[in-house]
């Protein structure tokens, strides 16, 4: 039976939408958390942008030193020979990437204006799969951008001159939001009827459908017999009114109606949901939602008469799913007297306080002064309070710390 993986897109999409950012030491934070959480795979971020390339090669190192146990790490770069060439110099390690083209009528026509046809996507894309296949590419995503747009009959040319050139997955973008879970279902269906190619979900919110044609779209591959990676972000952000949130996506797939025989990749662990949620709420300064499924604040609270008094009787009552497994239920305790933090402008006494409470030790004075730089440096990079899990990192992986927020504008 294919299975379901989440390819999480945050440190992608989310972090080039508007007013959405996260530092450097922020998206290597939120891939060890995907890792953590069993995620499949992570868009993490852009190998032809020049500001990502010592992060994106410091997270590879993290794979190569199996500090990402599991996790892929994936680049974005447009469906272009030069662009995949620029991707494997900047980035020599990288295993795995994905391809764009848009492949709607609105968008080769009114977005490249004449600059390349439909003939001219598929020869771009099959050439740069070619070229990326050569240049040491494990597997690779191609995406049709805007296929929910895209006549039927020209994805699925693009489909199969995609799979010709040796091209893993087609990612269906549903660039705008703009199907349907009937429409997402019906349209794959017809995709996969011609050409059998494991498929990409990538659904935006702008209908507030995100999540829901998610799972259609995921039914829809696994009914027709083939793996399916749906992408999603945490918390639910990316472009615009944001990608399928990743939280909801698994809960949907673990207590869905009737969507018990569809099998979501069982390295998932719910139990990080609570910590990720919490993690990319702070790093963003977005707020989560109350009414978020699963990690918003109400999603277990009960104040009404019925309902409170139902699930005090029995929590089934009125609760579809357990808090525990997300994570949640710990006190978390806020100290309300003296409190020593670090920072940028910290020295060493107030230094050692904070990691001892974090019970790390270092070998000799040098090293703590090592660190204590590499603490300085990282709270300018990341211009808020860092928080225990990144001091910890600091203190465990200085070298690729440094690494990660070294910047020199290549200008
Ligand atoms: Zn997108």
């Amino acid at each position: 039976m294919p299975k379901i993986y989440i390819v999480d897109v945050t440190n992608r999409d989310g972090v080039q939408t508007s007013r959405i950012c996260l530092s450097k030491l922020q998206k290597t934070m939120i891939n060890l958390f995907l890792d953590e959480m069993g995620v499949f795979q992570s868009e993490f971020g852009f190998p032809t942008t020049n500001h990502e390339l010592n992060y994106l090669n410091a997270n590879l190192k993290l794979v190569e030193k199996k500090i990402l146990k599991h996790l892929r790490l994936s680049g974005w770069v447009r469906a272009i020979k030069g662009d995949v060439e620029t991707a494997f110099k900047n980035a020599p390690s990288i295993k795995y990437l994905n391809l764009s083209i848009s492949t709607s009528d609105q968008m080769i026509k009114h977005k490249f204006q004449g600059k390349i046809d439909y003939k001219g996507v598929i020869k771009s894309m099959s050439q740069s799969v070619g070229v990326a296949k050569k240049l040491g590419a494990q597997a690779l995503g191609v995406n049709a951008e805007d296929a929910s747009r895209s006549r039927i009959e020209y994805l699925v040319e693009f489909a199969q001159a995609a799979k010709d050139a040796g091209a893993d997955r087609l990612r269906y973008c549903d660039t705008l939001g703009f199907d349907t879970p009937s429409s997402i279902y019906d349209r794959i269906s017809q995709i996969l009827e011609k050409v059998k190619i494991p498929i990409e979900i990538h659904c935006h919110n702008d209908l507030g459908l995100g999540v829901a044609s998610s799972v259609a779209g995921a039914q829809a591959a696994i009914d027709s017999g083939v793996d399916v990676y749906i992408n999603t972000c945490v918390n639910g952000v990316g472009e615009r009114a944001g990608n399928a949130d990743l939280i909801s996506v698994i809960l949907a797939f673990k207590y869905g109606s009737g969507l018990k025989k569809y099998k979501i990749d069982d390295r998932i662990n719910l139990k990080k949901a609570w910590k990720i949620s919490k993690y990319a709420s702070y790093a963003f300064g977005i707020p989560i939602a109350i009414n978020h499924p699963g990690v918003g604040a109400n999603a277990f609270a009960h104040e009404s008469g019925i309902h409170a008094d139902g699930a005090l009787k029995d929590r089934r009552n009125y609760e579809l799913y357990d808090y525990e497994e997300l994570g949640r239920g710990e006190l978390e305790v806020i100290d309300t007297g003296r409190n020593i933090t670090v920072g940028e402008y910290s020295g060493i006494k107030g230094f050692r306080n904070v990691y001892d409470k974090l019970e790390i030790k270092f070998k000799d004075d040098k090293e703590a002064r090592k660190i204590l730089e590499l603490v300085r440096y990282a709270n300018v990079h990341n211009q808020k309070s860092l928080v225990d899990r990144e001091l910890k990192f600091l203190a465990r992986h200085p070298d690729i710390a440094k690494m990660i927020f070294t910047m020199e504008p290549r200008i």
